[in-house]
């Protein structure tokens, strides 16, 4: 490896034949043609041309459209580029990446189109992303807003049934960034990116002592790109509300390299912790209820500042007193668990304890192996916390100069919704999360107690 990934160009991250790494693998992802900056927009065509596409098919709604979409047509007619265009239904409320925009894009698709074009961020990605895989066609996106990682991500974030999935298909072969179109964004979406960002403290550190305890492979190589975005965007910070051009491209250009470093790490530790399971299990209430959620980056900026209340407690244990986790251990009681699943979780409480038939995390003998690590390497352990997490405090102050919600309060979360979304975090999942090694230790239930929800 003659570079070292954090050091690499764009260009040179997303080359075909991938890069050979010091970890033993050789990272690639499907991005190919991948730009950020003022006046992008008008290197559309090459994109395009650069994966062999001829004719666009054009996505996007009624507020992509003013944003970008008046500029996508004109760059497209200017270059001679024939195209066929789709703009989404106005909807009362958000609209939602579910079977109705699928369907409704769907029947609109012109089958003469090589390639669908998203002009938004999350919900139109991600349908492009759906109905491109189905139809075995690329997608390209041109970004209207830097409010979360998925842009790059080869999963779709869907509503199937009323029932929040992950559907695995391709990331875009092009992701054009023009921070001229991006900075007019609304500022929850700016602040929804800075929320996206903050949180990958808390999965690079989780990354680090989960390959530890519970064997994950890690790569310090991608682990140290991530580093590196971060603090390019935590040093614009403050311009980004004022949407400085630095600030708002630093962002941006994070939230992409953070879907490549999922691509690259083929699992999404390196972009994901702990304060994203919040918004998750959030997420999935609201949609059991009917009721509207916040921007997936907004909860989880207040699910990172909850995040670091439990390391702040975690960094004060001198010593694992492992005869408390054996007694917590020896106390549980899986029918007791499995109640608390199906209350939370409801009708999608099956999914989830099939997780637990295959994982095994709550049984003794796991829980035995992984206490014994965890003792034998608790400095350690804390040092890899210390070493990777800004404090709370400061986290704090950057986001309120972010006029960023900071607590589940602030986004009208009960408390007690704050404290399941901890202690069934480590449920939805086969992953080793901060609620873990909570567990692990036989604080859990304890730090759920105690966690400040306002
Ligand atoms: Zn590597
Ligand atoms: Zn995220």
């Amino acid at each position: 490896m003659e570079k070292h990934l954090s050091q690499m160009t764009l260009k040179e991250l997303i080359r075909p034949e991938g890069i050979r790494c010091s970890c033993g693998k050789v990272h690639r992802c499907g991005l190919k043609w991948f730009k950020t900056g003022s006046g992008i927009i008008r290197e559309l065509p090459d994109a395009l041309q650069s994966i062999g596409a001829r004719k666009p098919f054009v996505v996007m709604d009624e507020n992509t459209e003013k944003a970008a979409g008046h500029q996508v047509r004109r760059v497209l007619k200017d270059a001679g580029v024939p195209y066929a265009e789709f703009v989404f239904p106005h909807r009362e409320g958000k609209m939602e990446p579910d079977e109705y925009a699928v369907g409704a894009l769907t029947m609109a698709l012109d089958p003469t189109c090589d390639v669908l074009l998203a002009v938004g961020s999350g919900v139109i990605n991600d349908c492009c992303k759906v109905v491109a895989h189905a139809c075995g066609k690329p997608s390209a996106v041109v970004c209207t807003a830097p409010s979360m990682d998925g842009y790059c991500s080869n999963s779709a974030s869907m509503i199937v049934n009323h029932v929040k999935v992950s559907l695995y298909n391709a990331c875009p072969q092009v992701i054009l960034g023009d921070t001229d179109i991006v900075k007019t964004a609304p500022d929850i979406m700016l602040q929804a990116g800075l929320g996206d960002m903050l949180a990958k403290y808390v999965s690079v550190c989780e990354w680090r002592y989960a390959h530890l305890i519970h064997g994950d492979p890690y790569c310090e190589e991608i682990a140290d790109m991530v580093r590196t975005c971060l603090k390019k965007i935590v040093e614009q910070a403050d311009g980004l509300m004022k949407r400085e051009d630095a600030a708002i491209n630093a962002v941006l250009e994070g939230l992409v390299i953070s879907g490549i470093s999922m691509a690259f790490a083929e699992i999404s530790r390196p972009a994901s912790g702990l304060e994203h399971y919040f918004s998750h299990v959030w997420e999935m209430l609201a949609l059991q209820r009917g009721e509207p959620s916040d921007l997936h980056g907004i909860q989880v900026g207040v699910g990172t500042l909850l995040t670091l209340w439990l390391y702040e407690n975690v960094l004060n244990i001198d010593r694992v007193d492992t005869e408390r986790a054996r007694k917590a251990m020896a106390a549980f009681s899986p029918a007791e668990w499995e109640a608390r699943v199906r209350r939370v979780f409801g009708a999608t409480a099956e999914p989830i304890l099939d997780i637990e038939k295959q994982s095994g995390k709550n049984l003794p003998e796991g829980h035995e192996k992984r206490l014994q690590i965890i003792e034998a390497h608790w400095d350690e352990i804390k040092k890899i916390i210390r070493d990777e997490l800004p404090s709370r405090e400061w986290v704090y102050s950057l986001m309120k100069r972010c006029q960023m919600p900071l607590t589940p309060a602030d986004l009208g979360i009960s408390r007690q919704d704050t404290v399941d979304a901890l202690v069934v975090s480590r449920d939805i999942r086969d992953k080793y999360l901060t609620s873990s090694l909570l567990w692990d230790l036989g604080l859990l239930d304890e730090a759920a107690e105690r966690i400040p929800s306002a």
